[in-house]
This record gives structure tokens, sequence and C-alpha cells, in this order.
């Protein structure tokens, strides 16, 4: 069974990596794993770390990839890791490691959209692509219809990542007047002739909400298949989405022992700013892997359901939504834990679904001292709300000349409040700060600008910073698609896009 996956709830349905990747979620509701994970495999002393940055990190992506979806060939890995990693990241590192006063500084937001969120987004297309042209479970000329609900930076990485991908169509939601100006803008203007966005009237819950009514109607899925069409998803539960963030962890590490700051034996703490729970997971799978990492502490903003769940063992999503100046990180239930939950436990399926039933009927779950004791080995979690968030932004700009992100500012704080335990500490910075130019400049004390591109260029005179091209081309870009659906029309709207789209 090398390298099969399976559900954390149940043993039944063993699909390989590709199948995982076309399929997204296990039939039962919960999520793909492989056990082969828990195994410690990665060759430290393989690792490149004398060639160039660029080099490098391609080199880390074809092991830690081949590693942990081995359905893929060598060369089929290759191939996606080239199309991933090239042109469309502005740095040559890719994720380039930087001094954070004491501490390191992970850059994530290079990719063509500033947010992390592209190292993976970049990636998940080649994988369906290959998956689709090579695997057994893809039918005969089948294309797949990608369906994203989001709110702010999923959306436009996912648009990035799958515009003119062969034998694919993307259609993304987005809660209306709930985005920021530049965020909507960049999904709005996304080129491509299979791809498709609209505003929803509602929150972000109806969004999502109505991408699960689509997924759920039976009767549009036997529609969609008779025409070689079948729905799939974007977001962080897809195996193909967490397996390329292992990498930059990995490829952190070799740039400290590269720069000489740490020994080849030496263990390095992450500090993660966090929502779904998939970033960080990434990291736990790569110490699992066989990494030196110490600790892993779960960064999160005023939604801290996380933190009180470490302390207490109680998971409980029965609170007041929190709207916060990271609103990428303003999420009550982060999904990516069931996969924690399955790893610490020894592979109890039958303790996750229990879990999960407990979750979805009563809103909470407890999980056992032992597993608990074990989770804390490695985690450790603290939390800032938005004034917390706001001083640690200036404080950055003010003594180290950096400027950051509300999302890395959670982050930031976080880690100034941690005593160090004399490891390495890095701080993952998730996203461009023009990305959010209002909330950066008003943490600034600077006056409050209304307008996305008024804050994006007050930004930049204030802190002689170039906010990236790609977010100040977004002024002279077209608007491609300017609609807005009542959550109730979402099936008709996505029947239509399929046949827009992939006909
Ligand atoms: C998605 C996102 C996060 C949270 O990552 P998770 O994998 O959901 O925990 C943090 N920061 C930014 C900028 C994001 O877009």
């Amino acid at each position: 069974m090398a390298g099969n996956y399976h559900s954390t709830r149940g043993m039944d349905d063993v699909v390989d990596a590709k199948a995982a990747i076309l399929e997204g979620l296990a039939k039962d509701g919960g999520l793909f794993v492989s056990d082969e994970v828990l195994e410690e495999r990665l060759d430290l002393d393989a690792l490149g770390l004398e060639a160039s940055s660029t080099v490098d990190y391609l080199t880390h992506a074809r092991q830690v990839l081949s590693l942990l979806i081995p359905a893929y060939t060598p060369e089929e890995i290759y191939r996606a890791v080239a199309a991933a990693y090239g042109e469309s990241f502005s740095d040559p590192a890719i994720t380039p490691l930087t001094p954070f006063g004491d501490d390191w500084r992970l850059e994530l937001f290079h990719g063509p959209t500033c947010a992390f969120k592209d190292v993976a987004l970049q990636m998940l297309p080649r994988l369906v692509e290959i998956a689709l042209a090579t695997s057994a479970a893809a039918r005969e000329g089948e294309r797949v219809l990608i369906l994203t609900a989001t709110s702010g930076d999923t959306g436009k990485a996912a648009l990035a990542g799958f515009a003119d991908v062969d034998r694919t169509g993307i259609v993304v939601f987005y809660p209306e007047g709930l985005v920021s100006d530049v965020q909507r803008l960049q999904m709005v203007t996304q080129p491509g002739k299979n791809v498709g966005v609209t505003a929803i009237a509602g929150t972000f819950d109806d969004s999502q909400t109505a991408v699960k009514r689509v997924f759920a109607d039976r009767a549009l899925e036997a529609r969609l298949a008779a025409r070689g069409i079948v729905l799939s998803s974007a977001n962080s539960i897809n195996v193909g989405r967490l397996v390329p963030q292992v990498v930059y962890y990995v490829d952190a590490w070799c740039q400290l022992v590269r720069a000489g700051k740490i020994e080849r034996t030496e263990a390095v703490d992450f500090f993660v700013p966090t929502g779904n729970f998939g970033d960080i997971l990434a990291g736990y799978l790569a110490k699992r892997l066989g990494l030196p990492v110490g600790r892993l502490c779960i960064c999160s903003n005023a939604n801290d359901v996380l933190v009180d769940f470490l302390a207490t063992g109680v998971y409980d999503r029965r609170r007041e939504f929190k709207k916060s100046i990271s609103p990428s990180m303003d999420i009550l239930v982060s999904s990516n834990l069931e996969r924690l939950l399955y790893f610490e436990s020894d592979g109890d399926c039958e303790l996750v679904a229990r879990l999960m039933a407990d979750l979805a009927e009563k809103g909470c779950y407890t999980v056992p001292e032992r597993v608990m004791a074990r989770i804390r080995e490695t985690f450790t979690a603290g939390r800032a709300d938005d004034d917390a968030t706001r001083a640690a932004i200036k404080r950055a700009w003010e003594e180290d000349g950096i400027l950051i992100d509300p999302h890395t500012g959670v982050g930031a704080s976080v880690l100034a409040a941690s005593e160090p335990e004399g490891r390495a500490r890095v701080l993952l910075s998730t996203a461009s700060p023009f990305k959010f130019p209002a909330d950066v400049l008003r943490a600034l004390g600077a006056p409050e600008e209304r307008s996305g591109f008024a804050a994006m260029d007050a930004l930049a005179r204030l802190t002689g910073q170039e906010p990236p091209a790609q977010l100040a081309a977004l002024i002279d870009a077209p608007v491609r698609f300017d609609g807005t659906i009542a959550p109730d029309d979402a099936v008709s709207f996505v029947e239509a896009e399929a046949e827009r789209l992939l006909s």
C-alpha cells in the first residue's frame, strides 16, 4: 500500500495520490491522509545546500513531493515543479528567509497574487492536469470544474493557478462588499478563457453554504457527468494544496544551514499565522518526515478557538465570529486539525469520526488527554487581537524597518510575547502588506484612506517601498466580472458556467 491515501475517518476507500487530488474530499466526509508520512524518510544529507537558492528550492520540492505523492512519477514531479516555480515568483529564492530582529522571517508572498496560498495553488493545477491525463481514476476526456468560495485570498490564488489550464474550469464566489478593494479587483479582472467570478449577496458563510449545496446536488452531478464534467475544490482540504507547503519548511531550515546560522543537527521553531490549520499542518508533516523542527506555534487572531483548544482539549466552535483586520484567519472551524487528530491518535479513525460527528451535532468535541499530551509536545499557541496586531506592525516598521501585513502582524505579536527556548525562530510571513494597505496605514498611525489605490499610494509614499507590480497594475485592468447572484441561484449559475467554460 505504499504511498496510498485513505480517509481520516475510515480505511474503506484506499486510493493513490492522484485520485485523492482529483476527489478532494473522501466519500465519508473525512480528509485524505497517508500513513507514509509517519516515517522519518527525509534524507537530510541529500538536501540541496550548495547550489543557488532557486535550484535548491526546486530540488527540495522534488524530494518532498516524491516522498508524499509517490503516485506521480519522478518525471511528472519534475515537470510540475518546474512549471509551478518559475517566472511567476518575483524572488529567485521563491520563499526567501530574511532577518527579523533577532529572529527570521520566511517570506511566502512573492507569488503572482502576493499571498502564501500561491505556493500551493501554483502547484495544484499542475497536479490536477497530470492526474487527469494519467490516472486510472479519471475517465477518458474527463474535465474538472473547480468551485471555490473565498473570503479574499484563496479565490485569486486559485484563479491565477487554474487560468487556461487544459481540461479545467474554475468558478469563484466571493461575499459582496466583504473583501478589500484590492482583493475584489484582483478577482474580477482575472484573464483566462476558463475562469468565472461572481459576488454572492450575503456573507462568506452564505458563499460557502452555496458551494456546499452545489456539491450536494446529485441531479446536477448527474447532468454534468453526462457531459464528462466532475466538480472539485481548491481549498486546503485537498492533498494537492497541503503537500507543496511542506517544501518551504524544509527549504527554510536549509537556508539557515546554508547561511551558517545553524548546524545540521539543530532544530528550528516556527511561528505560523493560522486559520484553517493547513499551513501549520504542513510544518508538522515536515517534522514527521524527519526535519529538525522544535516547536510549532499556532498564532491566532481574536478568533482564538485553537488557543483555547490547546489549553483545554475542548474544541468549541460555539462562539461569536469576530471580523478582524486579518480576514484570512477569521475561521471558527479549522478543517485540517482533523488530520492532526488522526496522526496524534496513531491513526484512530473511529475516534476521529466520533469527534467530527460531535462537532457537527453539538458544535464541540473533547480530545482524550493522551492525544492532547502528544499534541502539546510539538504545538504551542498564542493570540493577538487587532490592537496587538497593529502594535506589532508599528514596532516592526519603527524598530527594524520591516513592513508586514496584518496576518504576519498576528504572528509577530505572538513571537514577541514568547520566551525564546534557545532555538532559531522563524515567523511565516503570509501576505504582502500592500494587499491590506488601509489597515497597515492605520497601524502606522497615518491618516486613513478610503480607496484601495489611494491607500496603496499613501503606504508607498510613507514607507518608500514599491507596491508589487501586479497589485499596482490593477488600476488599469479591465473588469470582466461585475455580476452578483443570490445564494439560491448558485446551482443554475454553476451549470451555465460549466457550459460556457468547458464546452
Ligand atoms: C489563508 C491565510 C492564512 C491562514 O492559513 P491556514 O492554512 O488557513 O491556517 C494566513 N495568512 C494569510 C495571508 C492567508 O491568506
